[in-house]
């Protein structure tokens, strides 16, 4: 096979130019890190299990008009994905006080918010990645207060969406962190969710025992880290070992 252009290289993903302009190949690596790359390592399978969950729930948010980059998976790995201009703003939304929320403010893990509260970080050369407010983003000219209004409805209905998706396989959609791109189509530009959603971007506990089922398994050394984004993988029904053909959906938990 040809020799594909190294476009970027994060900690859990590589892009690669694409076979045709304006596309990309999204490869996920089973690398991981915390505390701002602090904290480094290997989870053995996270790649090929977050290609088949972001793809499934990239899938599933198109299906309810969320515009995304997401266009088809390619193998085990990669992906082919839209090439967007990056707004370089992670969005977090929390259901639940954990992660820094819950140490900034001391307040206990697993409180309930009243409502879910919309944070923004910026995407920051190093892997410090800054609580911004929406003054800054506006002022700094990383997006314009037209943009944030949108990606504030898209990660409004993104939440919605995902924690009942979730609830219904059993699992609490506790917090996640989004990135949005702008696509450009002739000359009109719309913005869609990009990056990857899976178990390295959300916090996902079981509904019944709070069981960690992603990669705070690995920031807290909580073991049985491949396990848990299996866990997931294997309650949406689409764990990599089942054929496509074989692929039902996710199980309803009563
Ligand atoms: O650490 P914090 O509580 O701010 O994380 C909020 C959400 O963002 C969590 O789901 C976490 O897994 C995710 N996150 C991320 N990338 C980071 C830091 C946090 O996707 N660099």
């Amino acid at each position: 096979m040809a020799r594909r252009r190294q476009l970027f290289e994060g900690t859990a993903k590589i892009l690669f130019e694409g076979p045709e302009p304006g596309t990309l190949v999204q490869y996920f690596k089973d690398d991981a890190m915390a505390f701002n790359s602090r904290k480094r390592g290997v989870i053995t399978g996270k790649g090929v299990i977050n290609n088949r969950i972001s793809e499934y729930l990239m899938t599933r948010l198109g299906e309810i008009g969320v515009p995304t980059h997401f266009m088809r998976r390619l193998n085990m790995r990669e992906q082919l994905v839209r090439e967007v201009e990056i707004i370089p703003i992670e969005v977090a939304v929390r259901n639940v006080v954990a992660g820094s929320l819950a140490a900034r403010f001391g307040i206990a893990e697993g409180t309930p918010l009243p409502r879910s509260i919309v944070e923004y970080y910026f995407k920051s050369e190093d892997h410090e990645h800054p609580l911004v407010t929406e003054e800054h983003i506006t002022a700094f000219g990383w997006a314009t207060p037209q943009d944030l209004d949108e990606i504030l409805s898209l990660s409004l209905r993104i939440n919605d969406f995902l924690s009942g998706l979730f609830l219904g396989i059993g699992i609490r959609l506790v917090d996640f962190r989004v990135e949005f791109g702008r696509l450009w189509e002739e000359d009109s530009v719309r913005i869609v969710l990009a990056d990857e959603i899976s178990p390295d971007s959300c916090r996902l506990w079981d509904i019944k025992t709070n069981e960690r089922l992603d990669i705070d398994r690995f920031r807290g050394d909580l073991g049985k880290i491949a396990a848990g984004y299996q866990e997931v993988a294997r309650r949406l029904g689409i764990l990599p070992e089942s054929d496509p053909t074989d692929i039902k959906g996710p199980e309803t938990v009563q």
